[in-house]
């Protein structure tokens, strides 16, 4: 076995924040000899493809970062609290210079196939390129949200003007000056581009199937003594992130939202709601995601919001969530969105109200019988998140499988980072971890270590294949779904659902606690602990 012609020892597909740090861990700890391919021209993932006005993180740059270079983490200074895709994709860049990555990493090169070799336990790898590459451990690095969606409209392709997806966004930028333009969607992108692209459009016209809840992003400059503070305190800021619910220093409220009194609660929300970001989302009453009455009472808070921020009431009727509970989907953070539908050159049209979608034609976009003529269209729409990248990787494990035919009822994994029938195959964020549930990089930089330290282990141990039990596997897809059917977020036809894209298997895709991601690094690491219990290694 051990004499089969290999080229690498590891193979990393993707170098965003997964591929960069799993290429580092396991070339610059372990010594390993590691190729990484991406599709995208340099490095940063997201922050490489998604350049559409006003894309910026959503997490306080603080702790979206890595944290594995301590001299980095007091040397880089972010301009705001949330900076701007530019500002991340300059960090990545500087983290790949000073760490010398790219010489490890073939760009512009898409990973089109792979098998899996029972008899000498290696990988061979295919890619657009031609090449064609065997490694013991390949590694998806692969984004849970890279997989672009575009949903197929009839008339797509008769339009005449010009169409973009924000995923896919040009690198020499959109001037939207003096045109009719349309955004289809209003997900947590659509929220940061809205904003942006009404100021400069002569008119804009924002297609909405689904209103969401949105929470104040409060963007701006860090007060400089508090970014001293934690500077100085930075391994203090990183192990609570690490034993964290979310990766976030946001804790719920240890009550009941109904047992308080209603000024109590008032003034817990308004401070929330001062307070910005998720914390709304993440620090609210801890009832909020289970009991549909608890729900109601934070989502109406959201709903004064609403109509005391939107002028026209019907504009703001239209605004209104309906029929999912609050916290179910993605939260958007708003700068200026709502006002925006105070500008007299922005429309809303509502599926609800004024009908959906029913063709694009040669001259924009026909809803409820009537044709909106514009000159651009911005599809904010999202993407086959969590599963679309993986599957498409097309790799075939153990006797011929794929992640298509054996995820064909939502996916299937043993602690979101092995497949049973894969053997070899790490995933970095797969679904069944916590991934989008959480501030990523701390999500990221938790599975590159453990993997790292799998690898590690086997090598130590003249070990060649590791591969998740189907027994583990079924326990830990039983647990994963028990602990999310007991709150309201299997309700909502959420992306975290898979209700997004026509077909996909209605489940929830990632993991949510019951203790949140530091209760599942606590059990990731008891199970290496004790051997890797639940893999079979050999
Ligand atoms: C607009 C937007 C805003 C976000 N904001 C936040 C935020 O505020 N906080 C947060 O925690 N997370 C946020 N996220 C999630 C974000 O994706 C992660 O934080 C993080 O960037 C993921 O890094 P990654 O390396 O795992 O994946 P990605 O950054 O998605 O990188 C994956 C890379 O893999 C490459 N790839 C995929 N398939 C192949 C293939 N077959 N062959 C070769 N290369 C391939 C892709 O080209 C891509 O470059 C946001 C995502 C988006 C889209």
């Amino acid at each position: 076995m051990a004499n089969a012609i290999q080229d690498f020892d590891a193979l990393v597909i993707g170098a965003g924040f997964s591929g960069m740090y799993m290429l580092k861990s396991l070339r610059d700890k372990l010594g390993l000899k590691v190729r990484v391919y991406e599709a995208g021209d340099t490095v940063g993932g997201t922050w490489y493809w998604n350049r559409y006005p006003g894309a910026r993180c959503d997490s306080d740059s603080y702790i979206y970062c890595f944290t594995f270079d301590k001299q980095l983490l007091q040397e880089w200074e972010w301009s705001e609290r949330y900076p701007e895709q530019p500002e991340i994709l300059r960090y990545l860049e500087h983290v790949a210079a000073r760490h010398d990555l790219k010489r490890d990493i073939q760009f512009g090169t898409r990973v089109t196939g792979g098998e899996y070799d029972e008899k000498t336990n290696l990988w061979t790898v295919q890619t657009d390129k031609g090449d064609n590459v065997t490694a013991r451990y390949v590694i998806a690095a692969v984004g849970t949200l890279s997989d672009t969606n575009l949903p197929q409209f009839k008339g797509l392709e008769e339009f005449k003007g010009k169409r973009y997806h924000t995923s896919k966004f040009p690198h020499t930028g959109v001037d939207f000056t003096g045109k009719r333009v349309a955004v289809v969607g209003t997900g947590a992108t659509a929220v940061q581009a809205i904003p942006e692209i009404a100021q400069q459009a002569k008119h804009l016209t924002v297609f909405q199937r689904t209103a969401n809840y949105c929470v104040p992003a409060r963007n701006g400059k860090v007060d400089p003594d508090l970014v001293k503070t934690r500077k100085a305190d930075y391994d203090g800021v990183v192990k609570r992130v690490r034993e964290s619910f979310f990766g976030q220093e946001h804790y719920f409220i240890p009550k009941s939202v109904l047992e308080v009194s209603a000024e109590e609660r008032e003034r817990e929300f308004e401070r929330m709601w001062d307070a910005g970001g998720f914390a709304y989302w993440l620090a609210n009453y801890q009832d909020m995601f289970f009991d549909q009455k608890a729900n109601d009472v934070c989502a109406d808070f959201i709903r004064r919001k609403i109509r005391a921020t939107v002028k026209d009431p019907k504009v703001a009727e239209k605004l209104m969530p309906k029929g999912h509970a609050y916290g179910c989907k993605r939260q958007p953070l708003d700068t200026n969105y709502y006002e925006t539908y105070n500008k007299p050159n922005v429309l809303l049209v509502d599926a609800a109200t004024d009908g959906g979608i029913e063709e694009i034609t040669e001259k924009g976009i026909r809803a409820g019988g009537k044709e909106y003529e514009v000159d651009i269209i911005v599809f904010a729409t999202g993407f086959d998140a969590m599963t679309g990248p993986l599957t498409k990787l097309n790799l075939k494990g153990r006797g011929g499988r794929t992640l298509d035919k054996e995820w064909s009822e939502g996916p299937r994994s043993y602690l979101g980072v092995s497949v049973a029938g894969f053997p070899n195959l790490f995933t970095i964020t797969g679904p069944q971890s916590p991934s989008v549930l959480s501030n990523m990089p701390v999500s990221i930089e938790q599975h590159v270590d453990w993997i790292t330290d799998c690898i590690d282990n086997m090598r130590k141990n003249g070990q060649t294949a590791i591969e998740a039990t189907p027994e583990a596997q079924e326990q830990w897809v039983k647990h994963v779904n028990e602990v999310v059917g007991a709150t309201l977020m299997v309700k909502a036809n959420s992306w975290y659902m898979g209700a997004n894209i026509p077909g996909k298997p209605r489940t929830f895709l990632p993991y949510l606690g019951p203790e949140g991601v530091g209760g599942y690094r606590k059990k990731c690491d008891e199970i290496a602990a004790k051997g890797y219990e639940g893999f079979n290694l050999g």
